[in-house]
């Protein structure tokens, strides 16, 4: 058998080092335009902040391919014929695959504004992208952020680490308010506002502006301000890379359409990671899931099918994590911008505005289904076991020292999480769930 697989990121990789160990004679081929070898993306930023160098966000040796019969094509792929089960490169090479996986991961959303084209205004997805912002930053004294979500985070804390002023525009009223809660996105704003940023909500672009050599100069919001912007990062979204997928007329959405064994609409084509697009994804499920552990949890999942054990994709309990300047992010579980009708929703926020627990539970049954935490370190293994069980939220909050990794946290703060917990929900016994008839109030 021969797989081909396009895109040598972490769901590329790994279903080529998953289907290398359950098929030991087959020939598989990555193929990749971006890179020769596969690098950590979400470790982009610590190349720009001088903690790490490429060789130390590649999680493989260069011998490790070779070693494991791992063929490496570092070309764009610009064709596929699924009919002749070919792939045609931009080398003029052409691959015969028996099957084939798209994992071409996503691109940034393209902007419209007119002065987009300037020097000095650039998104940050890739490799390329580092480079040119360390040759554009250089030197410079103020800058502008577009876009308000995790890579916008990204783009803040390396401008900051060299000193430039920075001003960051978010369209929507409140930080990341597709994602947060309010107390979550004002704690941020606080925290965002701590480090000098002058973070503009309710602003976007009208126009860049240039000087006369071609380099961003000034920006234009739409409430009329000038912006001094000798560089300017979007941060505005990423969307699933389509195009090889549209060029050979598989079925595509938002992404490209699979079924839970993540097969696309043609016989032996297969996609996975941020690229795919589930048909069905369960109620509460994200169809479009653009993270590291679900490409990788993708990439594995596929790669048994791809070697005659064919597995649907269960994600499982969803968990993110994310750093804003020194403040930790953890959720496990559906902790939704706006809690769901039949969910209620607990919080806690310590005085000194830098810790944040947020619990939701059902408001019948009282199972837990979601945490938020800010400034505090939560083990995903407990609440992977708290969420699956549907444990009651009172012993949830009469357990919470078996969930965090900080024993100074359990100590300080947990007796005032309790009591702010009995302040907010009286009918609910701590330790020993009650069931019925406690809800009429909410
Ligand atoms: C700056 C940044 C920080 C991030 N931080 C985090 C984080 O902290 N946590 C987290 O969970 N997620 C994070 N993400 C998201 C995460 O990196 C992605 O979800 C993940 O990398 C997607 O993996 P993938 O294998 O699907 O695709 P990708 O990593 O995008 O890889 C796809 C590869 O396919 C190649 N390709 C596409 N088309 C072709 C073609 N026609 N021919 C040849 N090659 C092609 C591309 O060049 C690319 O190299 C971050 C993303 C970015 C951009």
């Amino acid at each position: 058998m021969h797989l081909v697989i396009i895109g040598n990121g972490i769901a590329g990789v790994t279903a080529a080092i998953t289907a290398r160990r359950l098929a030991a004679e087959a020939r598989i081929t990555l193929v990749s335009a971006e890179s020769a070898h596969h690098y950590s993306r979400p470790a982009l930023m610590y190349l720009y902040l001088g903690h790490l160098r490429y060789a130390d966000v590649k999680p493989y040796e260069d011998w490790f391919w070779v070693e494991n019969r791992l063929e490496l094509v570092h070309a764009e792929a610009t064709g596929v014929d699924t009919a002749a089960r070919t792939v045609q490169l931009a080398t003029g090479q052409t691959l015969v695959y028996d099957r084939l996986l798209l994992a071409t991961g996503s691109l940034a959303r393209p902007a419209a504004w007119p002065g987009r084209e300037l020097r000095g205004v650039q998104s940050f997805v890739g490799l390329p992208d580092v480079e040119k912002m360390a040759r554009d930053t250089h030197g410079i004294r103020h800058a502008v952020v577009v876009g308000g979500g995790l890579i916008g985070v990204e783009l803040a804390e390396m401008l900051h680490s060299r000193g430039i002023r920075l001003t960051w525009l978010v369209r929507e009223s409140r930080y990341w308010q597709s994602v947060l809660p309010p107390e979550e996105s004002a704690l941020l704003e606080a925290h965002i506002r701590r480090q000098n940023i002058d973070l503009q909500l309710t602003n976007e672009v009208r126009e860049l502006r240039g000087d006369a050599q071609g380099r961003v100069q000034t920006v234009v919001t739409t409430t009329g301000q000038a912006l001094p912007a000798e560089w300017v990062g979007l941060a505005i979204g990423v969307q699933p890379n389509l195009a090889l997928a549209q060029a050979a007329g598989l079925a595509t959405d938002r992404g490209i359409l699979v079924n839970e064994l993540l097969e696309t609409s043609a016989p032996g084509v297969y996609a996975a990671g941020d690229c795919a697009q589930h048909r069905q994804p369960a109620p509460g499920e994200v169809a479009v899931e653009q993270l590291w552990y679900t490409g990788r949890m993708q990439g594995e999942t596929v790669a048994h099918t791809l070697c005659g054990q064919p597995t649907p994709y269960r994600r499982g309990q969803w968990f993110n994590s994310a750093k804003f300047f020194n403040l930790e992010y953890h959720t496990y579980g559906r902790v939704p911008a706006q809690p769901a009708a039949d969910t209620t929703s607990f919080c806690w926020q310590h005085p000194n505005g830098r810790h944040l627990l947020r619990l939701n539970f059902q408001r019948k049954s009282y199972a837990v289904t979601g945490v938020n935490t800010l400034g505090l370190r939560q083990r995903q293994d407990v609440w992977e076991r708290w969420l699956r069980e549907k444990t009651p939220i009172g012993t949830v909050v009469a357990q919470l020292a078996a969930a965090n990794f900080d024993a100074e946290f359990s100590r300080q703060h947990e007796p005032a999480i309790r009591r702010e917990f009995a302040r907010q929900f009286p009918d609910i016994a701590v330790g020993q769930p009650r069931r019925k008839g406690l809800f009429g109030r909410l």
